[in-house]
């Protein structure tokens, strides 16, 4: 009798489980023309990478939380992306970044802008969440914060790459040639992760250097909970990527789970709704990656291309960039 309740209750534990899945983006600022082959074979090699670590934390039964950070710590550590290493720069040549990261279900949120040195942001967004009573900390305060929890720091040549440096040159060119480039090829790659772990519960956490030539102290949509980044259990989490000004303005990560809960949408509608009916409207270019408690995905971009990828319980691994 006893075997029998105990395999009833393992099936039962079993049939409760959530699907687990984890949804990756590199930034929606990527065309066909920028990118060649060895850069895209660079670029998923990534992506791969960090699907991974986050996958082999929710297979584990570990944390929605957990898997966002392993995979965005990847990301920020890669000089491919526009985050941590590689991060885009500020008028001044100097990198400031944002990064935040939510709890679907402690509805808990953290996040850190205007960060030069921490070598990874996403860290210090979890440890604010975690360690304060405060949602967000910028500049000398986040970094004292970050010294106090002994993160890791490290020097400007760490961030600043000759890439970076290359397309800040152009970025001015432009500026002072008044003939301004398609600012989508000067930003490139914000990253960001959304995950359902076993027991249902969601994650959203977004990172970024935010956009090339940007003035000293600006902050964009990354580190603002419900423009960039937004969890909440039963609804869905979101992570986006574009351009910060109009993803403030239009409260794009909280829109969608507005219209799932307000609205009745499903994912898939709601985040198609937000980047291709209401940001055009305001000239806003983008994209999000968006994930329900059934793990059901959404990943709309309204630009050429965005980088982005997904794992669900299967383990198979599928990275997109373009409209396929
Ligand atoms: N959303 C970021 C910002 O405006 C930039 C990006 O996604 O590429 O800071």
């Amino acid at each position: 009798m006893k075997i029998l309740l105990f395999l009833l209750s393992a099936v039962w534990l079993h049939a409760a489980e959530a699907p687990v899945t984890l949804v990756i983006h590199g930034g929606a600022g990527v065309t066909r023309a920028d990118l060649s082959p060895e850069k895209e074979a660079a670029c998923r090699k990534v992506l791969e990478e960090a699907l991974q670590s986050g996958h082999k934390i929710l297979h584990d039964g570990g944390t929605s939380l957990d898997a966002v950070q392993a995979a965005i710590i990847l990301l920020e550590d890669s000089p491919l992306f526009n985050a941590g290493r590689g991060s885009a720069l500020t008028s001044a040549g100097t990198v400031e970044m944002d990064a935040s990261i939510m709890d679907g279900q402690k509805h808990a949120a953290g996040a850190a802008a205007g960060v030069t040195s921490v070598r990874n942001p996403i860290l210090l967004a979890r440890l604010i969440m975690e360690r304060t009573p405060h949602v967000l900390l910028a500049g000398q305060g986040a970094e004292a914060f970050a010294r106090e929890h002994q993160l890791q720091f490290e020097p400007a040549e760490y961030f600043i790459t000759p890439e970076q440096q290359e397309r800040l040159r152009k970025a001015k060119k432009a500026q002072a040639s008044a003939t301004p480039l398609s600012d989508l090829t000067l930003r490139m790659g914000t990253v960001g992760a959304v995950a359902l772990d076993k027991s249902g519960h969601l994650a959203a956490g977004t990172s970024t250097g935010g956009t090339m030539n940007k003035r000293l102290g600006r902050i964009g949509d990354s580190p603002i909970i419900g423009a960039g980044t937004y969890a909440e259990d039963g609804v869905c989490a979101v992570s986006c990527t574009g351009h910060g000004e109009s993803f403030i303005r239009s409260v794009v990560a909280y829109d969608v789970a507005a219209h799932m809960k307000y609205a009745r949408s499903d994912v898939a509608t709601a985040s198609r709704r937000i980047i291709h009916e209401v940001l055009p409207k305001h000239e806003g270019k983008g994209g999000l990656i968006a994930l329900d408690a059934a793990g059901n995905i959404a990943t709309p971009f309204n630009t050429p291309g965005m980088f982005h990828a997904w794992i669900k319980a299967d383990g198979a691994i599928h990275i997109a960039i373009f409209e396929e």
